[in-house]
C-alpha cells in the first residue's frame, strides 16, 4: 500500500471537474431538445394561472432538486389570448442550476 501523492489527487481534481463541465453542457444541449425546453417545443397549458404551477412541477435535471421560479415572462411578439408563449426562468433550490421552461396557453374551444 503506498500513500496517494498530492500531484496524482490534483491531476484526479481536475479530471473531475472538466467531466462535470462537460456533463453540464451535455445536459443543456438535451434540455432544448425536451417538452418546453424551446420556443419551438412549448408545453401545452390550459390557462396563465396554471403557468407556474405547471412550472413548478418540473425538475433539476442535475440533481433532481425543486426548482424556484425567477421570472415570468410573456414573450415578446407572440400574439395575446390564445396560444400566447410564456417563458419561465427557474433556478434549481439546491445546485442553482438555471434552467428556462417555455408554455403555451391554450384554453379549450368552448363549444
Ligand atoms: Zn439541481
Amino acid at each position: 500500500m503506498t500513500a496517494k501523492k498530492p500531484a496524482r489527487a490534483r491531476t484526479l481534481r481536475r479530471a473531475a471537474q472538466n467531466d462535470v463541465r462537460k456533463l453540464g453542457q451535455k445536459l443543456d444541449r438535451l434540455e432544448v431538445e425536451l417538452p418546453g425546453g424551446s420556443p419551438a417545443r412549448p408545453v401545452a397549458v390550459a390557462s396563465a394561472s396554471v403557468v407556474e404551477v405547471r412550472a413548478r412541477a418540473e425538475r433539476c435535471l442535475a440533481c433532481e432538486g425543486e426548482l424556484i421560479i425567477r421570472a415570468h415572462e410573456a414573450e415578446r411578439g407572440a400574439p395575446a389570448g390564445h396560444g400566447q408563449l410564456r417563458r419561465v426562468d427557474l433556478a434549481c433550490a439546491s445546485c442553482r442550476r438555471p434552467r428556462s421552461l417555455w408554455l403555451r396557453i391554450e384554453p379549450p374551444v368552448a363549444n
